[in-house]
């Protein structure tokens, strides 16, 4: 199908309010256990699920949950079991338009069910083929699996979103080859820096590399990841998502982790878990920044940090009151970024001095 048709498709058929915000594209990496799962809602209350976790009745919980409906693609990173179960339900409560796909049948009786599913509803199959698509005032840019690949992992469907100055990116369980050959393919400035990241692969030691990671330049990593007997997420790429200097947020730790995206690309993260991520974004000061000496006083904390989070490295900046954020021409202060505590943050909503 050509990207035209793909876009006629996609404008076709949509009726129905959603709960967006006005204005809004709200992003969710939803808590599936080991796994992944990203809902991906336009302001206009168009949705795509990319992934849909391992669990078909894990799935129907968060269809309640979050009031998901009018999903019109469906996409597959890959082909495995803990990518595409949770899209069988989807298709079969949304009859999605489209089913976007690395073109690799599945060798799984989960494959062939979703696959029964699909034509029940009718919803037709597109090969990724690095289409772009308008989801709304969201484009989504398809990064098809370069030529040569030879597995499922490899053949994984990347997915960048970009809603004003905003980008983010999810690339399935992707390994070096594949990550490689979009290099080679794209020029820097396509891929990085990335505002919102999905972990490759659960946090895998094969996934993520650093000469990936030095171009993607991501801000925020959300690692999809339950209890697992592979070791996931590895310490190998934790210290890579450290050493890019991205805030770290884990489903198993934080629950389902929500974006919200303004018009202009500001964005706030909140979780469901409500802790804090690991690892926040270390901040680099810059003369324009003031530092405030640290306050004589404790810094009352009302929100507690769980013992399962790993504590937080020592902020380099601290603002006292939002004047100080104010004046230094740091508000609204997003959590994660430098100089955020909740304190600041009087609603919780991830959005201090508003
Ligand atoms: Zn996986």
């Amino acid at each position: 199908m050509k990207p035209f048709a793909v876009l006629a498709a996609l404008c076709l058929g949509w009726a129905g309010a959603q709960s967006a915000a006005p204005g809004v594209l709200t992003i969710r990496f939803l808590d599936v256990g080991q796994g992944d799962a990203v809902l991906i809602t336009s302001p206009e209350g168009k949705s795509v699920m990319y992934d849909g976790g391992r669990s078909e009745s894990r799935m129907r919980e968060l269809i309640r949950q979050y009031d998901i409906k009018n999903v019109a693609l469906v996409v597959a990173s890959h082909a495995d079991s803990d990518h595409i179960t949770g899209l069988v339900p989807v298709v079969a409560l949304n009859r999605p338009q489209l089913f976007l796909n690395n073109g690799r049948a599945g060798t799984t009786q989960i494959w062939n069910r979703l696959t029964n599913v699909l034509s029940q509803a009718g919803t037709k199959g597109m090969v990724a083929a690095n289409q772009n698509i308008n989801l709304g005032s969201v484009k989504l840019t398809v990064l098809a699996p370069p030529a040569g690949m030879n597995d499922q992992n490899t053949n994984s469907v990347g997915l960048l979103v970009q809603y004003g100055t905003f980008r983010a990116l999810m690339t399935g369980d992707s390994e070096t080859p594949e990550t490689a050959g979009w290099l080679r393919q794209y020029p820097a400035s396509a891929l990085g820096p990335i505002d919102v990241y999905k972990s490759i692969h659960h946090g895998a030691a094969n996934g993520d590399s650093a000469a990936w990671l030095k171009v993607v330049r991501p801000k925020n990593v959300v690692i999809g990841v339950g209890p697992n007997n592979y070791g996931h997420p590895t310490a190998r790429a934790l210290s890579l998502y450290q050493a890019a200097g991205a805030a770290v947020y884990r489903t198993d730790l934080n629950g389902t982790v929500t974006v919200q995206v303004q018009p202009g690309g500001q964005y706030s993260i909140t979780s469901e878990k409500g802790a804090l991520p690991v690892n926040p974004a270390q901040s680099r000061p810059t003369p324009a920044v003031p530092v405030v000496p640290p306050a004589p006083a404790p810094v009352p904390s009302p929100t507690p940090v769980p013992a399962s989070a790993a504590p937080r490295p020592p902020a380099d900046v601290y603002y006292p009151n939002c004047a100080a954020v104010k004046a230094a021409g740091k508000s609204p202060l997003l959590r994660g970024q430098p100089g955020y505590r909740a304190g600041l943050d009087r609603d919780g909503d991830g959005r201090a001095c508003e």
